[in-house]
């Protein structure tokens, strides 16, 4: 064959799949060079066939389907589990994601013999609970390092990790990585979780409206230190786990190594785009999701008059999400395992909220 490694990349759409999705293929790309599947629900989105990979349609809920059409991709050598479903309740999102995750194990690991690695995507919830336990007390003091033990709640991460341990148990020479992001500053407008994406239609509502870019997050927040985990960062540290040796069958933080502020974010977010920034203000008691109530109208107006690619603003505008980071303080992790472990990759947290605006801005998701 003319590629030395096959990549099944499981969520291909989302904000770090469609990273990998770049990336994987890439002349320079470690392991490479790689042929890559890529899997998600729906028909593949114009800015996703930019990238050179086998786009499959697939529902990985469904396991009949799941098997009959990833079962004959028989040369995968390495899995990106890139991928979640969203139930009502954290026991709910054990039983679907474990489901999704098992399709998808049951699908490739008896039918890959080169199968040699999985990769999969948790998060720093990992740490704090699902979104049920948010806002409890915190039960570790930050930065939160890997080797903490879990806590006594439902939490699908640790039914996706359970799965992969034993999986890797069963078949002796397979090995995995975990991978545990902070917020995601990335591209999909077809991410379930995108901050970057909803604060752009946020600030692009701001200015259509002529008001200010107000905030209407806590203090803490605002005047506090913040992190995030770059998407092509998140996948350059996947990749990395994939094939260094140094990485296998370990568990690893994947944020950018420094840290800001909400209130100079806001303030490149108005620059961006032209607004007023608003400064905090005490006593605001509302969220992004009561403010943009009722929006819809003028989000399709702001589509139509700048010709941008047709979305609705409850794909776009994940106001539940802005409002949960912009109350949420001071739960940042440690990247000094990733280092000792030979990887140095970091990202200028900055840079990265401005590339990504520019990115939604030429492919016209954002005015
Ligand atoms: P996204 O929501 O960005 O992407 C999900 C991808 O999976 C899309 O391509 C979607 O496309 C596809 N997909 C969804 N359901 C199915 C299905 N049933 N069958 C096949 N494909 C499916 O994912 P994230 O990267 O956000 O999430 C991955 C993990 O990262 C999760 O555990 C999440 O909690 C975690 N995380 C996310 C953060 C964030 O800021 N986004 C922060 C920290 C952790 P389609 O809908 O067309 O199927």
């Amino acid at each position: 064959p003319t590629h030395h490694s096959v990549g099944l990349i499981i969520g291909v759409t989302g904000i770090v799949g469609n990273s990998l999705a770049e990336i994987l293929p890439l002349p320079n790309t470690p392991g490479g060079p790689w042929k890559v599947y890529g899997v998600a629900r729906r028909p593949q989105p114009s800015w996703n066939a930019d990238h050179p990979i086998n786009y499959i349609q697939c529902d990985v809920i469904n396991r009949q389907e799941t098997i009959q059409k990833l079962s004959p991709l028989t040369d995968v050598t390495h899995i990106f589990y890139v991928t979640w479903s969203s139930q009502p309740t954290e026991a709910q999102n054990c039983v679907v994601n474990g489901n999704m995750f098992r399709n998808v194990l049951d699908a490739i690991v008896p039918h890959a013999p080169n199968l040699q690695h999985v990769c999969i995507q948790t998060g720093r919830k990992h740490y704090v609970g699902g979104f049920e336990d948010f806002g409890k007390a915190l039960p570790y003091e930050p930065p939160f390092h890997e080797d903490l033990p879990r806590l006594e709640v439902t939490n699908f991460y640790y039914t996706l990790e359970d799965m992969m341990f034993e999986e890797a148990k069963k078949m002796g020479n397979l090995t995995w990585s975990v991978h545990r992001p902070g917020v995601i500053f990335g591209f999909s407008p077809f991410g379930m979780m995108n901050v970057i994406v909803t604060l752009c239609v946020y600030a692009a509502i701001c200015k259509h409206e002529g008001t200010k870019l107000r905030f209407p997050g806590s203090f803490a927040v605002w005047d506090g230190y913040s992190d995030a985990s770059d998407a092509d960062f998140i996948a350059e540290h996947q990749i990395w786990a994939a094939v260094d040796p140094n990485a296998k069958n370990q568990i690893f933080n994947c944020s950018n190594g420094d840290l800001f502020k909400w209130k100079q974010l806001w303030k490149v977010l108005a620059e961006e785009f032209g607004v007023e920034c608003g400064e905090f203000e005490e006593g605001l008691n509302t969220s992004m999701e009561e403010m943009m109530k009722g929006k819809g109208p003028v989000w399709d107006e702001i589509v139509r008059e700048n010709g941008l690619a047709p979305n609705k603003l409850e794909e776009v505008g994940v106001w539940w999400f802005a409002d949960v980071i912009m109350t949420t303080d001071s739960v940042l992790d440690s990247m000094n395992k990733s280092k000792e472990h030979g990887f140095v990759g970091f990202r200028n947290s900055e840079s990265s909220f401005v590339n990504w605006i520019h990115k939604l801005r030429a492919y016209k998701i954002v005015p």
